[in-house]
């Protein structure tokens, strides 16, 4: 690992003004610091975030529940709150990596990061989440813009993540019997106004199944599933599985996950 210096921020004004040049927000630093210490990435400053108040906790109201940056999956998977609100986000957080990541991860750090098969972008983009940052309000159809990729620019803090609350929503993943990671993880919600179904692992990046949105708009339930063509072009090939795979879990995953709603 390259030398870096290592500073913390109270508040978020003072996070950005530090966050200039070659620096970086550290949060749980369950990304960034193997990232640095395999050198696929160096920083000449580190700005630790995890200090700052305002950014950690859990707030309910009856359509929305908005989770700070630097709240932990743990806290996630922990809170009653969640649990009573929507409980798939609880299982979802349950479900990453193991004790170790989910109790210095964080939910902000694992959208910021935007990895092709992390959990979290599922939730957002099924939930119709909205990203608060310390400039402005992104929806999370715009957020997630590609493969490590999203719509924060550069010194952009993450402060909050609004989800709604949906009338149902399950998630099911297959996980990487390793790392835990989605191999393919579906995320099915069915909102006040639309349902919407986001798959992650299976691509560059988390993307909504149109096909899969289309049928359960009109029939929600895990038979309408049945004859839904998901094509396999442009879906990930790898070790793990190939693109014909990832398309027939999909499949399967959105069937489990209508089934469990
Ligand atoms: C062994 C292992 C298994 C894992 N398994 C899973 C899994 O099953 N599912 C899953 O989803 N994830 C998994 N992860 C990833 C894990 O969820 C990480 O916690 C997450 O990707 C990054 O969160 P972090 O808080 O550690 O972020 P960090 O590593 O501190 O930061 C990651 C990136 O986000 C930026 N960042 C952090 N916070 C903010 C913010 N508030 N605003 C703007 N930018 C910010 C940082 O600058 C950095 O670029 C796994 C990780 C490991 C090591």
């Amino acid at each position: 690992m390259k030398s870096f210096n290592f500073k913390s921020a109270t508040n978020s004004k003072d996070a950005a003004k530090l966050a200039t040049g070659r620096a970086t927000y550290l949060a749980g630093g369950m990304t960034l610091l193997p990232a640095m210490k395999l050198r696929l990435a160096a920083y000449s400053d580190l700005i630790n975030i995890k200090k700052i108040k305002g950014l950690s906790g859990i707030k309910v109201s009856s359509k929305s529940i908005r989770i700070g940056s630097t709240t932990t999956h743990a806290e996630v998977a922990a809170s009653k709150e969640v649990g009573k609100s929507i409980p798939s986000l609880s299982m979802l957080a349950e479900g990453i990596g193991d004790p170790q990541v989910r109790n210095r991860g964080t939910i902000g750090g694992s959208i910021a990061n935007n990895d092709p098969a992390a959990d979290y972008p599922s939730a957002c983009l099924a939930l119709n989440a909205t990203i608060h940052t310390n400039k402005r309000k992104i929806l999370s159809d715009k957020f997630f813009t590609g493969m490590f990729e999203t719509e924060l620019k550069k010194g952009e803090l993450i402060e909050t993540i609004e989800f709604e609350v949906p009338e149902k929503s399950a998630y099911a993943k297959f996980p990487n019997p390793a790392s835990r990671y989605a191999l393919v993880g579906v995320y099915v919600a069915k909102l006040k106004k639309e349902v919407r179904v986001a798959v992650t692992g299976a691509g560059s990046s988390v993307f909504r199944s149109k096909e899969l949105e289309s049928v359960l708009s009109k029939n929600f339930s895990a038979s309408a599933i049945e004859n839904v063509n998901i094509t396999s072009k442009g879906l990930n090939s790898d070790i793990h599985a190939s693109p014909e795979y990832r398309a027939h879990i999909i499949k399967v995953m959105a069937r489990k996950a209508v089934s469990s709603c």
